[in-house]
C-alpha cells in the first residue's frame, strides 16, 4: 500500500493498494481473506455473490468471488449502465456521486457481499446497501481491506442493515 497526503483534495491521506493488486500472491491472497475464507464457519453465512463497488472494488471482488467459487456483480458509477437502473447517491470523503445496478442481475432473495478497498465516511457502503435492498437482495456482509477508523463508516453503514463489516485492516 501506498500513502499520498493531500490526494485528491488538501487534508485527504490516499490509500492506493496498486501494489497490492499487481503482486501474483497478494491478490488472490486478500480475496480469499475478503470472503471469509480464513475463518470457519464464515462470519457472512452463505453467500451467492458478490459485489464489487466500482472501481477497486471490481478489482478485489473479483478476487473474493474467485476465492469463493461465486460470481460477481459490479456496482456501477452513474451513468456506466445501460437500460433501466436503480441509482442512489451518496457522500464521499471528498465530493459526492452515485451508484447504480441493474436490479434484475440476481434472483430475489439472493445474499450478497458487499466488497470494497477502503472504508471511510460509510458513504459508498451505506449507498450500495439502499441499492441491494431496493433490488430485493440480502446483504450478508461488508468486506474492505481497510477501514479508517474515526470517519464514522460503521455508524453510517449500521444505519442502514445490521450485517457484519469485517476490515482487514483498520488503521
Ligand atoms: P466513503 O464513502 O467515505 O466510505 O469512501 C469510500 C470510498 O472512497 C472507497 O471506494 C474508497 O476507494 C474511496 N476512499 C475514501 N477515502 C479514501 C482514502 N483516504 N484513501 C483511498 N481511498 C479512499
Amino acid at each position: 500500500m501506498t500513502e499520498t497526503p493531500d490526494f485528491p483534495e488538501p487534508g485527504i491521506l490516499f490509500r492506493d493498494l496498486s501494489t497490492l493488486f499487481a503482486d501474483p500472491e497478494g491478490l488472490p491472497a486478500v480475496g480469499a481473506a475478503l470472503v471469509g475464507r480464513h475463518a470457519e464457519p464464515s462470519p457472512f453465512g452463505a453467500v451467492d455473490a458478490v459485489v464489487g463497488i466500482e472501481a477497486r472494488g471490481f478489482v478485489l471482488g473479483t478476487a473474493a468471488a474467485m476465492a469463493g467459487g461465486l460470481g460477481m456483480l459490479a456496482v456501477r458509477k452513474a451513468g456506466k449502465l445501460p437500460g433501466e437502473v436503480l441509482t442512489e447517491s451518496y457522500a464521499l470523503e471528498y465530493g459526492t456521486a452515485s451508484l447504480e445496478v441493474h436490479p434484475e442481475t440476481l434472483p430475489t432473495g439472493s445474499r450478497v457481499l458487499l466488497v470494497d478497498d477502503v472504508l471511510a465516511t460509510g458513504g459508498t457502503v451505506a449507498a450500495t446497501v439502499r441499492l441491494m435492498q431496493r433490488a430485493g437482495w440480502v446483504v450478508a456482509g461488508i468486506s474492505v481491506v481497510i477501514e479508517l477508523d474515526g470517519l464514522g463508516g460503521r455508524a453510517a453503514v449500521a444505519a442502514e442493515t445490521d450485517a457484519p463489516v469485517h476490515p482487514l485492516l483498520v488503521l
